[in-house]
């Protein structure tokens, strides 16, 4: 390894990226790591949150050097005519903090920011303009890459962070306030409140287009403000469109990206919650791994995060049902209504269901009763081959051309097996 520039080269320095990068840093001081960023700051412009219940143990550990928002108290969640509270503890990070403690925790000349990426390969990564920084092992962290072998919906929202004049008065995090006008989809505000006069609030669609629409958004955002008596200074602002994957072939999404003996962890590798978009329990989990792992070459890498995003892909099937349902089932306007259901389920089902780890009883329990939308659309949702929208594009104000899954040559897999010829059509409570 002596012979290279470094012994693992990281493309991104975003969540993945950074924390593969702490991971390595803890527990394989000996190595030497190049996280090798775009911006000009690892982290973006972004805040993660998550519940305690996302994390182990160690992964828990892992964050723990980060300046990190906590709220011991739990969250609410509103739906109209109906509130609770549930008790869970969540967390965030602001990218800002990501970024400090990145710097004060990783050795000096780890991160190297404003930094092109050009080409990457088993052997090393080339910068544009040229230059070369050779590596035993690169892993590929740039973040997703939208692509047609996955279909589904979209996750589009609007954030702000602002300073009030004077205290606003909220106690906890309002995970969802869905009490709101339902405009394109499903629709919901999330606040955090991050200090008595310092409060983030997000304007949220879940809509089959990946549009998003700045300044309609920020004039809700003004309407949610003013409806609650909040005014003040905006001190920053965050967007986001991500991808709620209900079905497609994920061998394709994985050949299309695959760069032999590269690595590829992050949302880029399939590590993401198909229906909330979320990937910080998965990006702490494949950070651990590969700080555990045993063999760090290049190829050895690459299979055992191609291998770990596989069984990812095949554990989160049930979310994709979900969110099958939720967009192909439920009318936009109606959508509401399925997480009004869910949020009457008991809290431990409800913490399984965010960290990617409910049972078969969570499974059958958020399946049982009578649905909140009409049954013969559900089971049409949820039966192989009828994946809607291709992901295809994500930029800002662009759809992308949605376009049938059925037929092509790389079909999506089916969200349930086929049935054999004249056998019956798979049911919505099956194999859960
Ligand atoms: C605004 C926002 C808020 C979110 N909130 C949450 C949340 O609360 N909880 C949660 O779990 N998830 C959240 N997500 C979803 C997801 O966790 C994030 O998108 C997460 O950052 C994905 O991590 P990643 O490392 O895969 O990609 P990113 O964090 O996007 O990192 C990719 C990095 O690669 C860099 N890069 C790309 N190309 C190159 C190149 N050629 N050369 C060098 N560098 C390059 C980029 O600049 C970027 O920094 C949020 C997403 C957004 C956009």
């Amino acid at each position: 390894m002596a012979d290279r520039d470094c012994d693992i080269a990281l493309v991104g320095g975003g969540l993945s990226g950074g924390l593969i990068a702490l991971a390595l840093a803890q527990r394989r001081p000996d190595l030497r790591v190049a996280l090798v960023e775009a911006g000009d700051r690892p982290g973006g412009n972004h805040r993660w949150s998550w519940f305690e219940s996302d994390l182990t143990s160690s992964g828990a550990k892992l964050l723990e050097s980060f300046r990190i928002t906590r709220w011991g108290r739990g969250y609410d969640v509103c739906f109209p005519g109906v509130s609770r509270h549930l008790a869970t503890r969540y967390r965030s990070l602001a990218s800002t903090d990501f970024a400090e403690g990145l710097e004060r925790l990783l050795s000096k000349g780890t991160i190297r920011c404003s930094a092109d990426v050009q080409a990457l390969d088993r052997d090393g990564i080339t910068l544009a303009g040229g230059e070369r920084i050779t590596a035993s092992a690169v892993i590929d962290c740039r973040g997703f890459e939208p692509g047609p072998h996955l279909s589904g919906g979209w996750q589009v929202f609007l954030g702000r962070h602002l300073r009030t004049e004077t205290p606003h008065g909220i106690e906890h995090p309002v995970i969802m306030d869905a009490d709101v006008d339902q405009i394109g989809g499903y629709r919901f505000v999330y606040v955090l409140p991050l200090g008595p006069s310092e409060i983030f609030i997000e304007d949220t669609y879940y809509q089959d287009a990946p549009t998003l629409d700045r300044e309609t958004l920020a004039a809700r955002i003004d309407a949610y403000c003013q409806d609650n008596g909040w005014t003040g200074e905006i001190v920053g602002t965050e967007s986001g469109v991500l991808p709620v994957i209900t079905g497609g072939d994920f061998a394709a999404f994985q050949n299309r990206q695959r760069i032999e003996g590269v690595g590829i962890a992050g949302a880029r590798g399939g590590f993401v919650h198909p229906l909330t978009s979320y990937t910080l329990p998965f990006a702490v989990e494949t950070a651990l791994a590969i700080a555990e792992a045993k063999a760090l070459s290049g190829p050895e890498l690459a299979i055992l995060l191609e291998q770990r995003a596989r069984d990812h892909w095949r554990s989160t099937r049930f979310y994709r049902k979900l969110g099958a349902m939720l967009f192909r089932a439920a009318r936009p306007e109606d959508r509401w209504q399925i997480f009004d259901r869910f949020y009457r389920l008991d809290q431990r089902l409800i913490e399984r269901f965010y960290a990617a780890r409910s049972t078969r009883a969570d499974k059958a329990r958020i399946l049982c009763g009578r649905p909140p939308v009409p049954v013969h659309r559900a089971v049409q949702a949820i039966l192989p081959g009828t994946g809607r929208g291709t992901m295809r594009s994500m930029v800002e104000g662009h759809p992308p051309p949605i376009t049938s899954t059925r037929g092509q040559d790389n079909p999506p897999v089916p969200l349930h097996p086929r049935p054999a010829a004249g056998g019956p059509p798979p049911r919505s409570g099956e194999d859960l």
